[in-house]
């Protein structure tokens, strides 16, 4: 039976840590400042918003939320942006997507400085973590990583396997852990024999957004098995990608979904506006 990686028990340590320097910080009269901007009432961006604020209060970050009707044009949004990358108070600048159609989340992304850019999406933070010089890492895929090594089972010439290539997740997953000297392998929706190549994995990290894709026989004896996903099924109970329950049986060690990459995710924007807040201050 997998040891349960315990997400929130890991990122209510990292944010212990977290609350500990920003207060140290604050002895110093710095403050570090997040602003939040919605667009439109999409219920599952409000969600995320509102626990990305309650996590701010909880370290003591100053959070700053802008919520803006569906209808707010383009200029408009990147106007607001254009503000906040020259507003002192704020160290970290998160746009929440999904943006409404008529809006083009590249160009809002591309318009945020990359030292404010707390997610990590920005060309320029994304090809510094292509040459792994970077500031800030992507929240989830930092926190994966965070979870992989609290197993204390090191990446080093391990067979590691991502299902998913997205921007945000599968690709940058991928970079940070080859420059763990990971041997990966990326796998999407045209990928031939999944099974075989998800049972060639080491580590396991799936991060597709279909239920229950990945199955036990999918799965190698022992192997540490991170699912990203999080899907709503038709009885409102949020599941991950992998078939927790039969999985369990094979890993060596897995994450729960909910309870296991999220939690993580949030606790690396803190970490990312924390450390915006120090290299503006040139505190190391
Ligand atoms: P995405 O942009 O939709 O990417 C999904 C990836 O999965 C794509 O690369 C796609 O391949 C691949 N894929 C789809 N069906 C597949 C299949 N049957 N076999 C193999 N690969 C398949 O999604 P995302 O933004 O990366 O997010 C992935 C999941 O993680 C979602 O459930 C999302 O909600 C979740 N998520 C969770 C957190 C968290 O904090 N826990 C954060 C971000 C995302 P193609 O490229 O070929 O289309």
């Amino acid at each position: 039976m997998a040891d349960i990686i315990d997400g929130k028990k890991i990122s209510a340590r990292v944010k212990e840590k977290i609350k500990a320097e920003v207060s140290a910080l604050k002895d110093k009269n710095i403050e570090a400042g997040l602003a939040v901007v919605i667009v439109g009432d999409n219920p599952a961006s409000r969600v995320y918003v509102n626990a990305k604020k309650k996590a701010c209060a909880e370290v003591g970050i100053n959070s700053y939320e802008y919520a803006l009707p569906e209808d707010t044009t383009q200029q408009e949004l990147l106007d607001l942006v254009n503000i906040l990358n020259s507003d002192d108070k704020v160290d970290g600048i998160l746009v929440q997507m999904p943006l409404p159609k008529h809006i083009n989340e590249n160009d809002i992304i591309n318009s945020i400085i990359p030292n404010k850019d707390v997610d990590a999406f920005h060309p320029v933070n994304v090809g510094k973590i292509m040459i792994g010089d970077y500031s800030f890492l992507p929240c989830t895929p930092a926190g994966v990583m965070e979870l992989i090594k609290s197993t204390g089972i090191s990446i080093k010439g391990k067979d590691c396997v991502v299902i998913g290539r997205s921007n945000i997740v599968g690709k940058p997953m991928s970079m940070l852990l080859l420059h763990e000297s990971g041997t990966v392998t990326i796998c999407h929706s045209k990928t031939k024999d999944l099974k075989e190549k998800c049972k060639s994995a080491d580590i396991l990290v799936a991060a597709v957004g279909v239920a229950n894709l990945i199955t036990a026989d999918m799965v190698k004896e022992g192997a540490v098995v991170i699912d990203v996903g999080m899907n709503r099924l038709a009885d409102g109970k949020l599941c991950g990608d992998v078939d927790f329950e039969n999985v369990s049986k094979v890993a060596g060690y897995i994450t729960p979904v909910p309870g296991g990459v999220g939690p993580m995710t949030i606790a690396m924007l803190l970490e990312n506006t924390l450390t915006s807040a120090k290299i503006k201050n040139i505190i190391k």
